[in-house]
């Protein structure tokens, strides 16, 4: 059985944090790849600050030489809000020998009593938690923790470095730098 981590996020930008704890739960868990799913328009957070045809190229140009890397655009397709049992529904009909385990940060913990159909959700699919500064993976959902380095770095963060002109290049893959600096991604003038 083919084992998939999928990594949802708003990717406004992809940062390295998002490979690095990727890369740890594949090797920790022994999955056989890693999809990254760009959410349309996530239920709990604010919407995103790029379009998400910019996110999603972002995505792709960090993941496009590392073969176990993929990128599914399903939930911009979509589009409206996303909700990862829809999410989850399409891919285990349409990849019904896989098992997939969502790969989550611990500031997402928090909201899982909210998650739509969580309940049905934690039945279909493996939760694994990986730690985040500033705050605690607690939750009475089972979750499978893996520990990763502590990685400081945000994507709010990295929008406010750019807005106020602070150095960004080595917290982010450097294929979005590259498209970050092309399109002018973040830029307020
Ligand atoms: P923002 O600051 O815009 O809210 P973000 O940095 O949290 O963005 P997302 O794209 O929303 O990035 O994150 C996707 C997933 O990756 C989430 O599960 C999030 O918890 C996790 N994640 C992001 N950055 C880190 C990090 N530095 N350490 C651990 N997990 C992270």
């Amino acid at each position: 059985m083919k084992q998939i981590g999928i990594l949802g996020g708003t990717f406004d930008p992809p940062h390295i944090g998002h490979f690095i704890i990727a890369d740890e739960v594949k090797y920790a868990c022994g999955l056989d790849e890693i999809w990254f799913i760009p959410t349309n328009e996530p239920p709990h957070k604010r919407k995103a600050t790029s379009t998400s045809e910019h996110r999603l190229h972002m995505v792709e140009k960090a993941t496009e030489h590392t073969a176990y890397f993929k990128v599914k655009s399903m939930e911009l397709d979509r589009r409206g809000t996303s909700y990862t049992i829809d999410t989850i529904n399409e891919l285990q009909e349409k990849y019904p020998t896989f098992f997939f385990s969502f790969i989550i940060g611990a500031d997402m913990v928090e909201y899982l009593p909210k998650w739509k159909q969580i309940d049905e959700l934690v039945e279909k699919i493996q939760f694994i938690g990986v730690k985040r500064p500033n705050y605690r993976l607690t939750t009475c959902y089972p979750i499978r923790e893996v520990n990763v380095p502590l990685i400081d770095i945000s994507s709010t963060e990295i929008r406010k470095r750019i807005e106020t002109g602070l150095p960004v290049q080595y917290l982010l893959p450097k294929e979005v730098y590259s498209y970050m600096k092309e399109h002018r991604l973040y830029e307020t003038s």
